[in-house]
């Protein structure tokens, strides 16, 4: 059986999978993309190299990188996703009956047909009447909103490199800020805390220079390079910790207990990202 080699950025070490058929293989205007199947994770896709997702272990990182957001908000409405080309992080924002309104700005448009055609369940929500579908930076898409009228906004990229990198600037931040509610909250993935420890707390960092409040939590990704995966999350004045409301939604993984135990405990953060503990 022939394998795929994950070139992931940063990490010292490479993940391989056994490859039982390359069910899709393009190149879009902006990357590679590529849908395998594999025996234990079922269909991959793959972006530039780098494993997006997996049909058997998705629902961990899009229900942890919406649901935090989304329960510790008293009253959701309008959302911004920017990536999330494959649908997951829709899907799991429309189990919101709050929520109006959800822009999908995903730059490459390939990434939600392709997600379409081979993750049928992963992308059932983006022709949603809520969603509206946005080809274009969300940098510049976020920058262009005159109004503070947005309750949450959730960064659902690839990795920190390349055109993600716009994402991840003070100036990004400050038109986010700009364009939450006093209630809004902001929520991006951050990296692995076992191999890109110093990325996560630069994004941290930077966010402090916009937020008042800003906060980590992470989830186990086992199909992401070193696993401990962070989450950095901010808002101007509600705490991301403290859940605000308790929809009956169905979740596999997200719970009001995995909410309050995913956040890193104060002595830890101390550790870790305000001194730098070296490991
Ligand atoms: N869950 C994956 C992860 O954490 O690595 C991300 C999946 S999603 C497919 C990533 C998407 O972000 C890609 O489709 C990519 O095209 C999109 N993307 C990257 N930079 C972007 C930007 N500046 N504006 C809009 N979409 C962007």
């Amino acid at each position: 059986m022939i394998k795929f080699t994950e070139k992931a950025p940063y990490a010292p070490v490479e993940y391989s999978y056994d490859v039982e058929e390359i069910l899709y293989k393009g190149k879009s205007k902006f990357q590679d993309i590529m849908v395998i199947r594999n025996p234990h994770f079922g269909r991959m896709l793959i972006l530039d190299d780098v494993v997006q997702l997996t049909e058997r272990d998705e629902f961990f990182y899009h229900e942890m990188l919406t649901h935090v957001v989304m329960h510790a908000h008293p009253d959701p409405r309008k959302v911004i996703v920017i990536g999330g080309g494959d649908g997951g992080v829709v899907r799991e924002v429309l189990k919101h009956k709050t929520v109006e309104k959800v822009y999908l700005v995903e730059i490459d448009e390939d990434v939600i047909n392709v997600s379409k055609r081979f993750f049928p369940n992963v992308a059932s929500d983006v022709d949603n009447l809520r969603v509206e579908i946005k080809i274009m930076d969300g940098a510049e898409f976020v920058k262009k909103r005159k109004l503070s009228d947005v309750d949450a906004v959730i960064i659902d990229s690839t990795d920190i490199i390349g055109f993600a990198r716009s994402l991840f600037t003070v100036d990004f931040f400050t038109s986010v800020k700009n364009c939450l509610t006093d209630e809004g909250m902001f929520v991006t993935h951050s990296e692995s805390l076992h191999f890109h420890k110093d990325m996560a707390i630069e994004v941290q960092e930077i966010l402090k220079k916009v937020f008042p409040l800003v906060d980590l939590y992470t989830a186990p990704i086992a199909t992401y390079p070193g696993n401990w995966w962070t989450f950095s999350v901010a808002s101007k004045k509600l705490s991301p910790r403290e859940i605000k409301r308790k929809p009956k939604i169905q979740t596999k993984y997200y719970s009001d207990e995995i909410h309050q135990q995913s956040f890193m405990p104060k002595g830890l953060y101390e550790k870790l990202i305000l001194r730098k503990l070296q490991w």
